[in-house]
């Protein structure tokens, strides 16, 4: 049993940047113009973005969400998740007709592009990400001959190359950057000529969100990470928390996940949120931090972000067709 009355003074530490980022942003306001341009059902081919919250939403207001697009019905319109696809679903969503929505992250989408490139060029591709996570099941269908997944450093061991002399690693966008950079340095002794991708391939709405976390990690005793548990960069951020020397971490989709006995003996608490997590679900954190003392609420800033994408483009030009329809009448 711990101390039963935490120590005064109470204060939260409150990560910035949290929460959406420009990926995500981009993929919900897709749904919602889609279901406004076209009414209900559109299809969603996996969660559009990884938060249960969102999902649910978006449920409410009329999007199907399925696995695979063999279950939309011929002739309706399917929008793909912003994690991206392999090309074979592009080619199954034509030959069932559907009207596609491409919501893939423009950062998911620049990797995508190196994939091909390299694999033209007849590169090795050592592709560092979750194994099963959809970004890299997408990203791995862009050249499936010429990409080997690694996961993680203990992964290294097991990795072989045609040719030593041509080889590249790319990584999924939203990994940890400091295991990442393990598995890089494991990689480049078994293969000394390595090359490293064009440019950075984990986003900068990932390394912003760890950033801040590391930035507060050393002085909280308890990290409250919200976001979903199928969300990658928000399960690194508790990593991210307990390896900057946090006391305790802890993943939770909404306050109502938290739990008292977290907060004893607990001083300073740092929260922060998964670039798929919408700001309510914070209020939610900090309103029941509040009501426990945790009144105090200082910003932890790593970043400032101004990234905006634009909406898919299928879905710019049919808003486009209707508002020159409204303005010629
Ligand atoms: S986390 Fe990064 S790659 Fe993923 S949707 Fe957001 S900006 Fe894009």
């Amino acid at each position: 049993m711990g101390r039963m009355t935490a120590p005064t003074p109470r204060r939260v530490l409150l990560a910035a940047p949290r929460g959406y980022c420009a990926g995500v942003d981009r993929a919900v306001i897709a749904v919602e113009k889609a279901l406004e341009q076209y009414g209900s059902p559109v299809y969603v081919r996996h969660e559009i973005v990884h938060n249960k919250y969102v999902v649910q939403t978006l449920e409410k207001k009329g999007a199907i969400f399925v696995e695979e697009t063999a279950e939309v019905p011929e002739g309706s319109i399917v929008m793909f998740s912003a994690h991206g696809v392999a090309p074979t679903v592009h080619e199954e969503a034509a030959e069932r007709k559907l009207a596609t929505i491409d919501a893939t992250c423009p950062l998911v989408t620049k990797v995508h592009k190196e994939a091909v490139r390299f694999a033209q060029d007849d590169f090795d591709i050592l592709l560092i990400g979750h194994e099963g996570h959809e970004e890299v099941i997408g990203t791995s269908g862009e050249a499936p001959d010429h990409i080997t997944l690694v996961d993680g450093p203990e992964d290294v061991r097991n990795v072989e190359v045609r040719d030593p002399s041509r080889v590249v690693w790319l990584s999924q966008t939203t990994l940890s950057v400091d295991e990442t950079m393990e598995t890089v340095g494991a990689l480049k002794e078994k293969f000394p000529l390595l090359i490293s991708p064009p440019s950075d391939d984990i986003c900068y709405a990932t390394q912003n969100r760890q950033i801040a976390v590391k930035q507060m990690g050393a002085d909280a005793d308890l990290v409250i990470v919200v976001g979903s548990k199928n969300s990658s960069n928000s399960v690194r951020l508790v990593e991210v928390a307990l390896g900057a020397g946090a006391g305790d971490s802890h993943l939770v989709d909404s306050a109502d996940e938290i739990e008292e006995a977290w907060l004893d003996g607990v001083s300073t608490v740092g929260v922060t949120s998964g670039a798929s997590v919408p700001e309510v679900l914070v209020d939610g954190v900090l309103a029941w931090l509040s009501e426990r003392g945790f009144e105090d609420v200082e910003i932890v800033k790593a970043a400032e972000e101004s990234i905006v994408f634009s909406l898919p483009k299928e879905l710019r030009r049919d808003l486009r067709a209707e508002a020159a329809a409204l303005s010629a009448e």
